[in-house]
C-alpha cells in the first residue's frame, strides 16, 4: 500500500462526509458513491439533529467547521416542553444551554458537501453488491475496485453491512406517521405558541401512543405521531406516502383520548406525510473483522431516534475511523482499522442500550418521568447555564442558499 491509502466511502450522509471532510483536512483524499442522483435530489429540510459537545461537535470542530455550523445552529432549539396527553405541562426547559444545539439535517449535510471538492463524490452512484475480489457493482452498472479500504457509510441497509455480517435490521415494534408544516407561524401563530421553539413532547403512556413536534428553520415543524404497533398496522390501515386525508382519519382515531388542543397538531398542517416503520441493529452488534472493509453509523449500529444519537454516534465514528486512518499512513491500515472497531463497538452498546430504554420508555405509564429526570440530569451534569450564545441572524444566511 503506498503511504496515501485509496479510500471509498458509501453513502454521504452525515457519516460518510463527516469521514471525508476529516480525511481531507488531513491531505487524504476519498471517493463517496452515493444513490442520490445530485445534491440537490432532497428537497425537504430532513428533520433536526441536535449535535453533542462530547461527539458531534468534536467532530465539526476537528472538521475545522465550528464557525460555518454556528451560521446555521438554532440555541433556541434546545427548548423542551414534556405533556401528558391531557395537555397537562410536566416539565419546561427554555432558554437554557444544554450544550446540544439543534441544526436542519439538509444545513448539515450542505456545510460538509460544501467543505468537501465537488470531484470526491460520484452522485447516480447506488451500491448494489461487492463481488469476492472486492469490486463494487453500482446500479447503473458502473464498477470500482482497487481500494485499500471500503467505508460502509451507507445507512440502515447497507450493502456493505450485508457483506460483514448476516445480521440484518429487524422491526422495533414502533411505527410513526409524519406530518410536515412548511409554516407554522402563517399556519397557525397559536398552534406555533404551543410547540414552541424547541421539542414539544407529549406522551400517551398505556395507550402506546406518543407525539413529538419539533421546530426547525424557517417555521418548518414536523410533527412525528409514534405508535407502538405491529409492524404492518399502517399498511393494513392504507397509511400511505401523500395522502394526507387517509392518514389524518386514521390518526384521529388513533389519538381519540386526547386533548383537542394536542389533536390539532394531526390535523393542522400542510405539508407532506410520511409512514415509517422504525428498524434497528441487536443491542451490541459487532461483526467479524473482514480486511478492506469497515461500517460506520447507521450501518453499523442502527437504531431508533428515542435518544437522539444516532447522528452523534455516526459523526463520532467519523471521528475515529479519520484518526486511525491517519495514524495509519503508511503503516499498517488493517490494524488501525480494527483497533477503530474494537472502540467503536462497547461505545456504539452504551448508546444503543441508552436507546433501546428510550423507545421502551417512551410508552411506559411513568415515562414521563424517565424523560424529565433524564432531562434534569443531563443540565445539571453540565452545570445550568443561561444560554450563552446568540441566536444568530440566519436570515442572511438563507438568501444565499440553494434551498431547492
Ligand atoms: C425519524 C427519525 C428521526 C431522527 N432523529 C434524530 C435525532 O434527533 N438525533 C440524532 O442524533 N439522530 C436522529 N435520527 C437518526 C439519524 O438520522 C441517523 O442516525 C443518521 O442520519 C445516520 O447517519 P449515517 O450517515 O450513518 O446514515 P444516513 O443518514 O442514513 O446516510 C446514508 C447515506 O447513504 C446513502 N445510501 C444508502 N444506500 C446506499 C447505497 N446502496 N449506495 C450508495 N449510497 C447509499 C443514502 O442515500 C444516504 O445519503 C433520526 C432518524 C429518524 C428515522
Amino acid at each position: 500500500m503506498s503511504s496515501t491509502p485509496k479510500i471509498a466511502i458509501i453513502g454521504a450522509g452525515p457519516g460518510g462526509l463527516t469521514l471525508a471532510r476529516l480525511l481531507h483536512c488531513a491531505g487524504i483524499p476519498s471517493i463517496i458513491y452515493e444513490s442520490d442522483p445530485t445534491p440537490e435530489s432532497r428537497t425537504s429540510t430532513g428533520g433536526t439533529l441536535d449535535l453533542h459537545e462530547d461527539s458531534g461537535q468534536i467532530a465539526v470542530k476537528e472538521a475545522q467547521l465550528w464557525d460555518e455550523f454556528q451560521k446555521f445552529a438554532r440555541y433556541d432549539g434546545e427548548d423542551r416542553v414534556l405533556k401528558d396527553r391531557f395537555n397537562n405541562i410536566h416539565a419546561e426547559q427554555k432558554g437554557i444551554d444544554t450544550g446540544r444545539p439543534e441544526i436542519d439535517r439538509k444545513y448539515l449535510r450542505d456545510m460538509l458537501l460544501d467543505a468537501i471538492p465537488s470531484e470526491y463524490i460520484r452522485w447516480g452512484h447506488h451500491l448494489k453488491t461487492v463481488d469476492e475480489c472486492g469490486t463494487l457493482h453500482f446500479a447503473n452498472g458502473n464498477t470500482a475496485s482497487g481500494f485499500d479500504l471500503v467505508v460502509g457509510a451507507d445507512g440502515a441497509w447497507s450493502k456493505i453491512q450485508r457483506l460483514l455480517s448476516t445480521v440484518r435490521p429487524f422491526y422495533s415494534g414502533v411505527s410513526a406517521v409524519e406530518l410536515w408544516t412548511e409554516d407554522i407561524d402563517a399556519l397557525d401563530p397559536e398552534l406555533a405558541a404551543m410547540v414552541g421553539n424547541g421539542s414539544h413532547f407529549v406522551f400517551g403512556n398505556e395507550t402506546g401512543r406518543c407525539l413529538l413536534t419539533q421546530r426547525q428553520d424557517k417555521g418548518v415543524v414536523r410533527t412525528l405521531a409514534y405508535m407502538r404497533v405491529p409492524d404492518t398496522y399502517l399498511a393494513d390501515h392504507d397509511v400511505n406516502d401523500g395522502d394526507r386525508d387517509a392518514a389524518v382519519e386514521f390518526l384521529l382515531r388513533e389519538f381519540d383520548e386526547w386533548a383537542p388542543e394536542l389533536k390539532r397538531l394531526i390535523t393542522t398542517f400542510d405539508g407532506i406525510v410520511v409512514p415509517r416503520q422504525l428498524h434497528m441493529l441487536p443491542v451490541g452488534m459487532r461483526w467479524p473483522h473482514k480486511k478492506g472493509f469497515t461500517l460506520i453509523g447507521d450501518s453499523a449500529h442502527l437504531m431508533t431516534p428515542f435518544a437522539g444519537i444516532g447522528v452523534n454516534m455516526a459523526m463520532h465514528d467519523a471521528l475515529d475511523l479519520a484518526h486511525a486512518i491517519i495514524g495509519a499512513k503508511g503503516g499498517d491500515l488493517d490494524a488501525a482499522v480494527y483497533g477503530f472497531e474494537k472502540t467503536m463497538w462497547p461505545r456504539s452498546e452504551k448508546a444503543a442500550k441508552l436507546t433501546w430504554e428510550s423507545t421502551l420508555s417512551r410508552f411506559d405509564r411513568d415515562g414521563i418521568e424517565t424523560l424529565k429526570a433524564r432531562l434534569q440530569q443531563a443540565v445539571e451534569s453540565r452545570g445550568t447555564r443561561e444560554r450563552k450564545v446568540e441566536v444568530l441572524p440566519a436570515v442572511e444566511k438563507f438568501g444565499e442558499m440553494n434551498m431547492s
